[in-house]
Formats: C-alpha cells, sequence, structure tokens
C-alpha cells in the first residue's frame, strides 16, 4: 500500500459524500496503490450511514466507527493505527481542506521530508473567533517547543508511516503533532494550501480552545524537555532553594551563637526555613515524577478508543 487518508468524521454527514467524489477524483491520477480510512468519531447524524453506503461502492475505503465521541486527537489515532501506507495523509471531513493539494505533499514527502504540514495562508474562518487566536497561540508554541511553523492548526499534512506508527497522541495532541514528531527525530516542512469556508455543518471547536492549547503547550513543554528526566526540571530549582535556605540559616546560627542575637521575630528565619522545605519536596516531587514516567513510558501502549466496528 502506497498512500493512506485518514480523514476523523464528527457529525459531517452532508459534506462526506463530496469529499469522498473529490478524494477519489484526486487520489486516481496518482499511480498509487490508496485506502481512504474514515473514523466516525460517534457522530450522531447519518455520517456512518453515509460511510457505509460508500463503503459498499468502494473497496478502497476502510470505515471505523466509535461507540461515542473521543475527540479528534483519538479518530486520528485511530485512523494512524490503522494505516498501511507507506505514507500517510490526515484530513478534515467538512472540505475545508482541499484534496487536490495531496499531489504537493507527495512530492515534498519524495524530496525527502517525514512530516509536510499544510499552512492556510489565506484562512477563510472568523478573524477575532479563529484567525487572531490562532496567530498568537502559533507564535507560542513555536518559540516554546522551537518548532517554528505558521500554521499547527492545520490537519492536512502528509506523514511517512514511521512518523505516526510511533507518535503517542494523547487529550488533544493532535495539535501540536509537528513538535511530537521533531521529539521522534522527523524532518518537517511546510507549504501553503488552499482553505475554504466551511460548507455544511458547523466547526466543533470555540474560543476556549486557545486556553485549552496554552495548557496544553506546558504539557508539551515538558515533553519535549524533561519528560525523561523530570528530576532536571524540579531538582534544579529545588536544589536552589535548599541551598539558600541552609545558607540563610546558618547565618542566622552564627549570629546566635557568637553575637546572641535573639531569633524570635526574625522573618529571615521563616524565610530560610520555608526555603528548606520547598526545596525538599521539589526534590521529593522529582524522584516521584521520575517513577511515574517510567510507568507512564512502559504503557504507553494502552490505548484511548475503543471501536464499535470496523470493515
Ligand atoms: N472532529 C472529530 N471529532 C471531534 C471534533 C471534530 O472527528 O470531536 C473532526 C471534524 O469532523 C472535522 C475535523 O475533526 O473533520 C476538524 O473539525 P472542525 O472542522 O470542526 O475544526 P476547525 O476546522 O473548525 O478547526
Ligand atoms: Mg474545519
Amino acid at each position: 500500500m502506497d498512500i493512506s487518508v485518514v480523514v476523523p468524521v464528527y457529525n459531517e454527514e452532508e459534506s462526506l459524500p463530496l469529499l469522498y467524489e473529490r478524494l477519489k477524483a484526486v487520489m486516481d491520477t496518482l499511480k498509487n496503490s490508496y485506502e481512504l480510512i474514515f473514523i466516525d468519531d460517534g457522530s450522531t447524524d447519518k455520517s456512518w450511514e453515509v460511510l457505509s453506503r460508500l463503503r459498499d461502492q468502494d473497496k478502497h475505503l476502510k470505515i471505523i466507527r466509535f461507540t461515542r465521541n473521543f475527540g479528534q486527537t483519538a479518530a486520528m489515532a485511530a485512523g494512524f493505527a490503522q494505516a498501511e501506507g507507506k505514507v500517510v495523509i490526515a484530513m478534515d471531513a467538512d472540505l475545508q481542506n482541499d484534496p487536490a493539494d495531496i499531489p504537493l505533499f507527495l512530492a515534498k514527502i519524495k524530496e525527502g521530508y517525514d512530516l509536510v504540514s499544510g499552512w492556510r495562508k489565506n484562512r477563510q474562518d472568523d478573524t477575532i473567533k479563529r484567525k487572531i487566536p490562532s496567530r498568537i497561540a502559533n507564535w507560542l508554541i513555536g518559540k516554546i517547543t522551537g518548532v517554528k511553523i505558521h500554521d499547527y492548526g492545520c490537519s492536512l499534512k502528509a506523514y511517512r508511516a514511521w512518523v505516526v506508527k510511533n507518535l503517542s497522541l494523547y487529550g488533544e495532541m493532535h495539535r501540536f503533532i509537528p513538535a511530537l514528531a521533531a521529539l521522534i527525530g522527523a524532518k518537517i516542512t511546510e507549504i501553503p494550501v488552499r482553505h475554504h469556508p466551511r460548507q455544511f455543518g458547523k466547526t466543533k471547536y470555540g474560543l476556549s480552545r486557545t486556553f485549552k492549547v496554552i495548557l496544553d503547550l506546558i504539557t508539551v513543554k515538558f515533553l519535549l524537555s524533561y519528560s525523561t528526566k523530570p528530576l532536571h526540571f524540579f531538582g534544579l530549582p529545588g536544589m536552589a532553594s535548599t541551598l539558600i535556605g541552609v545558607a540563610i540559616c546558618f547565618y542566622l546560627t552564627c549570629l546566635k551563637f557568637f553575637y546572641h542575637v535573639h531569633l524570635a521575630g526574625r522573618p529571615l528565619l521563616l524565610l530560610g526555613i520555608l526555603l528548606i522545605f520547598i526545596g525538599i519536596q521539589f526534590i521529593s516531587l522529582g524522584l516521584i515524577a521520575e517513577l511515574i514516567i517510567r510507568t507512564y513510558h512502559e504503557t504507553q501502549k494502552k490505548p484511548i478508543y475503543v471501536i464499535r466496528e470496523m470493515k
């Protein structure tokens, strides 16, 4: 199998037939074997019926249905797990991404990149609610993770199979895939893509997403820099705090013994003791994190979704 196209679907019944037509048109012009994997993420509309009908006509389709709505990340993870292609293309089901861009992605992969990310240069979404928050988020993510691309939020991306097989996606981490891919050593680039306004249905996300993205960013930074060495993260401030605390207490002890100064009523004493306490707590926290992280790395194979059926 050459190419797998992975499409998460949540209540997109009107878009699906059109999307399928356009995808098929593009894929048939390429001389590659391919599969189209649709993951119905617990839709409450007719999406599954539409997909089943398409699947009956065309064996290129692989369709997966979740027992409930597990979220876009889980849907993508399920698609990635089932993908058999050497190259995996992910895209949205709502026709905002354009299947006609796929050949550009394949060309970049052929150039030797492991991950090609779409950049919605001319994005067709609400300016205040979507474009400005996303600008800020992209800038922030680039700064903090060090993986500078313009548009983390664009789902249209191409991956070499090994990349998706080695990503472990949790929560809403699909937005940080380029950073996570960099973590496993993928060579990354981006290309401008077309972007269309949503024709049918409505977006599944609101403004609150921006704040969640910022919280997730803390996790990603931690994963990126310290996930295998949490004691370095907690231990350094812990050590600094303990040392300063000890120095203060030592100074006060000298005052007491050599100059007979009364220590009651000296705020510095409180600070010294506090710093020692905080320091020891930080170091202990680091050690506990070290233990947890080991369990975490060994249990990563745990799936984050439940599949109801699969054809
Ligand atoms: N989606 C999903 N599960 C969810 C939310 C969204 O599978 O819980 C799918 C949705 O059907 C679409 C894609 O993820 O194919 C992106 O969603 P949407 O278009 O609402 O996001 P936006 O383009 O507005 O960022
Ligand atoms: Mg969309």
